[in-house]
């Protein structure tokens, strides 16, 4: 738990803020510092997140990183007053909760499906799911079948659809479907995209 002071505007409006839980907003990674075109990506978009999580990788900790931490909680969070000018902001929640809040606008795939008739449409992605009983080792297959273009039926005009995914700058995979314990060695460390 932590305690500070966020806004001061005149004594009588300081209102101290106490946040708990933020192990899963915390744990979102922190890649900035990672690879060029990483951050490159980041220091072009504008999503609030991402420009925190930069801040948070080349700066030393300090109060404005903190109040902006609380300004972002408070985005997605609720707070309660707990004593006079006292609020509490409880962020229990996992990493998925944080990337489809978050990372709406930044997603990790994005779905283009076009139909003749009906037209084209864009569906974003926060997180990846593969199928159930993947083997992490065969990322790389499951990636490339996952970005495959395929054909389907269209739900409004049942002609042929077809669609394709590409690939974000960052890739979240949700992995609560992989049976085996994940070890981290088994974690391919280079990935191809298209
Ligand atoms: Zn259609």
């Amino acid at each position: 738990m932590e305690t500070f002071p966020i806004s001061a505007k005149s004594k009588s409006m300081f209102i101290v803020y106490m946040v708990t839980n933020t192990c899963a907003f915390d744990a979102i990674a922190l890649a900035y510092n990672d690879k060029n075109s990483y951050k490159r990506y980041i220091n072009d978009c504008e999503n609030l997140f991402l420009q925190f999580s930069k801040d948070l990788a080349i700066q030393e900790l300090n109060k404005i990183i903190y109040r902006r931490r609380v300004d972002l909680l408070l985005m997605h969070f609720n707070k309660s007053e707990i004593y006079l000018k006292v609020q509490t902001i409880n962020s229990e929640c996992n990493a998925t909760k944080i990337i489809q809040s978050y990372l709406k606008d930044e997603p990790s795939a994005t779905e283009c499906i076009s139909c003749n008739k009906c037209g084209y449409i864009t569906r974003p992605s926060p997180t990846i799911i593969l199928p159930s009983n993947s083997d992490i080792k065969q990322l790389q297959t499951l990636l490339n079948v996952y970005t495959e273009n395929r054909n389907s039926k269209c739900s409004t005009c049942g002609d042929i659809e077809i669609s394709s995914r590409v690939l974000g700058e960052h890739i979240f995979i949700k992995t609560d479907f992989f049976t085996t314990p994940i070890q981290l060695q088994h974690i391919p460390k280079k990935l191809n995209t298209k």
